[in-house]
């Protein structure tokens, strides 16, 4: 069966990821989040002290982004892949609110997108490949052959986050993650250099009633749709 470049792009917090994994899962291919290589550059300037309150030293990140090195392994206990920065392995990290707060002004650098996009279609030329982000199908593969965006009602989304934070033992209140998910989705589309915006060839899901066994039935609809085209 021929091998395809699938786009998942939209809103904070929307269940993308899981959605990517579990299709990427489903039909063998290859999974990237492209949100954790946005995450581990946050956190390796929060390591180096390259913030100062929450003002990034810009001039010192472009000239150390040759020393960040951002890989996936998978991990086979859980079946997903973990996410490293320099070698080192910092999947739970980059899921804290300290990052999540801090990420969409690193992201909005161009220094960093350049580098970062580089990456992922270098991971994508072989196809077979799930991304997700937000710039995936704009971007990154504009030529992707099947593009999809997800969206969902900001409380749904703030609910969605809060509930996996607690699951991972983090601390975090409803108002606190609502008003990240409402700033970054702001914050993202706003920003000059690839904002968040919906392809014009990408089918819109929004995902606000379903459940996940109902959007993995769906998403496997699509796949199929795509591929026998
Ligand atoms: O997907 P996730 O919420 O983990 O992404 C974290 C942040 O990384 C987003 O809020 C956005 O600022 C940035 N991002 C991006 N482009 C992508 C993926 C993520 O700018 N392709």
């Amino acid at each position: 069966m021929k091998k395809i470049v699938i786009a998942i792009d939209g809103h904070s917090s929307g269940g993308k990821s899981t959605m990517a994994r579990e299709l990427a899962k489903d039909i063998a291919y290859i999974y990237i989040d492209t949100g954790a290589m946005y995450r581990a550059v946050t956190l390796y300037c929060l390591q180096q002290g390259l913030f100062e309150g929450n003002t990034l030293h810009e001039e010192r990140l472009r000239q150390e982004m040759d020393n960040l090195r951002i890989s996936f392994q998978l991990n086979l206990q859980t079946g997903r892949p973990d996410t490293y920065l320099n070698g080192k392995m910092v999947e739970k990290e980059i899921r804290s609110m300290e990052v999540s707060n801090k990420v969409s002004p690193v992201s909005a650098l161009g220094f960093v997108r350049k580098a970062m996009v580089a990456q992922q279609q270098a991971m994508g030329r072989e196809k077979g490949i799930v991304m997700d982000g937000r710039d995936i199908g704009t971007v990154v593969f504009p030529q992707a052959e099947l593009k999809i965006f997800v969206t969902a009602s900001p409380e749904i989304r703030a609910q969605r986050r809060l509930k996996e934070l607690m699951a991972r033992g983090e601390q975090a209140t409803y108002e606190e993650v609502f008003q990240n998910v409402v700033t970054r989705d702001h914050l993202d589309s706003t920003r000059e250099e690839s904002p968040l915006r919906q392809a014009a060839n990408a089918i819109v899901l929004d995902n606000s009633a379903m459940s996940v066994g109902e959007q993995r039935e769906w998403l496997l609809e699509q796949y199929r749709k795509a591929v026998a085209t």
